[in-house]
């Protein structure tokens, strides 16, 4: 897929908060259909890029591009619009709805309501089929995380972020959750996945970036980067 265009460019891509570079001249792309992972110590500004990236935080500097469009300065809802979908660290479902509700009320969000996959179809993808009529409330914590991905794919997006989606789930749900990302990506989601469990790293992503105190400090294949001494040295301990 080398010669694809990118889907995401981001481009020397910094944000501050009050005189501290959270995020310090961070570039990458993402090719359509590959999942690329971000990881590296907590602190290391992973979410705050992630929150650049989606339109909740405005860059101090850089350039974000989906799709060619720049994205500097955009809404997050405007960006959520012209794909880039998200999860987040901590379950967003809406309780007092059904499973289905949830996903009709996420749908509201998409620009091509009509198309693509039903509630139903993508229930169904993420494993909450016979769960729809369930009020979100009484699932289980995996099954919130199911129904939040499910969410997420409402929105019909060219991208999705998933911001630490594995976290919390035991070695047994850890093994289906990512099995279904891996379903995901064959059926050709384009995603960026936050993660500490590097195991997921090395099943799903086609690369990751390692962050360290802002700045990417190694970037390539999960196994040349997790074998990296300056990775080993600033994040998985020596
Ligand atoms: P990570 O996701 O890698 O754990 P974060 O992006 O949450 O890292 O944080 C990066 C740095 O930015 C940290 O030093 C954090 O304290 C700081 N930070 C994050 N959000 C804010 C904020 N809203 N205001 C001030 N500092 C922040």
């Amino acid at each position: 897929r080398a010669g694809d265009a990118p889907l995401l460019a981001v481009d020397g891509v910094s944000k501050s908060f009050s005189g501290l570079r959270a995020v310090d001249g961070v570039s990458f792309t993402v090719t359509p259909g590959e999942i690329i992972g971000i990881i590296g110590p907590n602190g290391s500004g992973k979410t705050t890029l992630l929150n650049t990236l989606s339109g909740a935080l405005r860059p101090s500097s850089g350039t974000i591009r989906l799709g060619g469009i720049v994205l500097n300065g955009m809404r997050a809802h405007q960006i959520a619009r012209l794909g880039l979908a998200r999860t987040f660290q901590l379950v967003r479902v809406m309780p007092d709805l059904t499973v289905a509700e949830n996903v009709a009320a996420a749908r509201l969000f998409s620009t091509t309501n009509g198309s693509g996959a039903t509630a139903s179809e993508l229930l169904d993808l993420v494993g909450l089929g016979k769960l729809q009529e369930a009020p979100a409330s009484e699932l289980t914590y995996i099954d919130q995380k199911r129904l939040e991905l499910a969410r997420a794919l409402a929105l019909q997006p060219r991208l999705v972020l998933l911001d630490e989606w594995l976290a919390g789930l035991n070695p047994s749900e850890l093994e289906t959750g990512i099995a279904l990302i891996a379903k995901l990506r064959d059926r050709g989601l384009t995603i960026i996945m936050v993660e500490h469990v590097m195991d997921a790293i090395r099943a799903l992503c086609s690369h990751c970036i390692v962050m360290n105190a802002g700045s990417v400090i190694a970037r390539g294949a999960p196994e040349a980067v997790l074998s990296d001494p300056k990775v080993v040295a600033a994040y998985l301990g020596g």
